[in-house]
């Protein structure tokens, strides 16, 4: 059981490795995603859960002792961690790769057999990925299945014993209503829109450098990026100006020209991007060619909940800008809204940091930093809310295409004749005292 799984792993393993090359040129043709990029976050973080689950899976594996109460003695109590059978795992276009290939691990770890979705708008990607699972892995165990809406609709009617849907949230609807016709039960990795906080003590250097990478990363088009900034008015203008420093120094004079800088994945996304620029509130960049798929990094001041960048997910190189005066203010808009996949906090007052923590509900996120809680495969991924349910990533990958199956082992000595019928007062009295009721 564990040499077939870890043999799954390590098929996966080298998929990754040997084809590198392959992947990441399939994400430039398809986002021109700089090879940095696809490199670290299709391909690494692939490569590390792969890592995390090889060197645990023993572990895992093992039935966990757990405790038994004191009334149900004399027993043992035991949980097996069984697989699921056949899943289904649905991708985006975003991170064609690694979003198809990281939930596998964990589904390939708890020893299931799993169909892959790739998205349609990828098509280099999800071509190389029908042709590298048909290489390195028999139909029985792993096969993709490509198209769009109608194919994945005829799978969505197909029983399976999980699906793992990371996507959009109104997508995410439409598959859980469908699984609920199998009563099939889901993991929705969501989007939404991640807040931003910039407060006056913050190291406004760091946090302009990190905003810039972090937002302009593969374009925008990140599910944790952050999607607007809310900044202390008393250095609104302090961090804007760095802002616009650092994202001449990350993309050049014209950003255009960057090789780091991924393209918008098709036209309709480009003009969807294109309404959210109005022309009086662009403070750099805002130039858009459809003809290159290019949307430059811009960022919007002024902004209000009212413009229509602030009614939906961004999803692309484009950031709205905020002022606050008051923390608990800020706070309490993003409370008043969807809970966030991701929320991210640049501040150095520990009593800043705290309050942040404990008083928004977000999937997860980062202090003085942004994206990069995505990497660690300690920390459980996953959204909350309208942001998704159920989480991946290193042991939680593993439980979540697992069912803990929990078994009571039970000796026939100390027998008590009160738990039986008939029952008396004698007993009642007993078994209240042992219940401590
Ligand atoms: P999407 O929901 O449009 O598509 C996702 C998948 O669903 C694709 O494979 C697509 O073919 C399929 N699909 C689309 N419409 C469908 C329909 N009507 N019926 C059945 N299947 C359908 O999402 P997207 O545009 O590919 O990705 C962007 C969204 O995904 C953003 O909202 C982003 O925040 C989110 N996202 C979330 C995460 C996460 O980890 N939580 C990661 C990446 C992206």
């Amino acid at each position: 059981m564990l040499q077939n799984r870890m043999r799954a792993l390590e098929s996966l393993n080298r998929l990754t490795r040997e084809n590198q090359n392959e992947i990441c040129a399939a994400l430039h043709a398809d986002l021109r995603k700089p090879s940095q990029e696809s490199l670290l976050s299709e391909v690494a973080v692939t490569l590390e859960e792969i890592a995390v689950a090889k060197k645990n899976l023993q572990r895992w594996l093992k039935p966990k002792r757990m405790g038994t109460p004191l009334p149900l003695w004399p027993a043992k109590s035991r949980i097996y961690y069984e697989p699921l059978g056949l899943v289904l795992i649905i991708g985006p276009w975003n991170y064609p790769f690694q979003l198809l290939m990281a939930p596998l691990v964990g589904a390939l770890a708890a020893g299931n057999r799993a169909v892959l979705k790739p998205s349609e708008l990828t098509p280099n990607t999800s071509g190389l990925i029908a042709r590298l699972i048909a290489k390195y892995f028999s139909p029985d165990e792993v096969r993709v299945v490509e198209g769009g809406i109608p194919e994945t609709a005829e799978l969505l009617n197909s029983k399976f014993d999980h699906i793992f849907f990371t996507g959009s949230t109104p997508v995410g609807r439409i598959v859980m209503r469908a699984a609920s016709q199998n009563l099939t039960p889901v993991t929705l990795e969501l989007g939404g829109k991640s807040p931003l906080i910039v407060s006056e003590d913050a190291d406004l250097d760091l946090a302009a450098r990190r905003i810039v990478w972090g937002k302009f990363y593969n374009a925008g088009q990140t599910c944790v990026a952050p999607d607007y900034l809310y900044v202390q008015e008393s250095v609104e203008e302090a961090l804007l100006e760095r802002v616009k420093r650092e994202t001449e120094a990350q993309f050049g004079v014209d950003p255009q020209r960057s090789l780091s800088l991924a393209r918008i994945v098709n036209e309709r996304h480009l003009q969807r991007l294109a309404k959210m620029i109005p022309a009086d509130k662009i403070f750099c960049g805002g130039r858009v060619d459809a003809s290159d798929l290019y949307v430059a990094p811009t960022v919007l001041r002024g902004v209000s909940w009212d413009d229509p960048v602030m009614q939906e997910e961004i999803f692309g190189p484009i950031l709205p800008v905020l002022t606050y005066r008051d923390l608990d203010e800020v706070l309490g808009v993003i409370r008043s809204k969807p809970k966030p996949l991701a929320a991210y906090l640049f501040s150095n007052s520990k009593r800043v940091q705290q309050k942040f923590v404990n008083q928004i509900s977000f999937g997860g996120g980062c202090i003085n930093d942004v994206l990069v809680h995505l990497g660690s495969p300690h920390l459980p991924f996953g959204g909350v809310g309208e942001s998704g349910m159920g989480r991946y990533h290193g042991r939680a990958s593993f439980e979540t295409f697992s069912h803990a199956k929990s078994v009571m082992y039970r000796y026939g000595f100390l027998d008590l004749a009160v738990r039986y019928a008939p029952y008396s007062d004698k007993s009642l009295q007993f078994m209240k005292r042992l219940f401590r009721i």
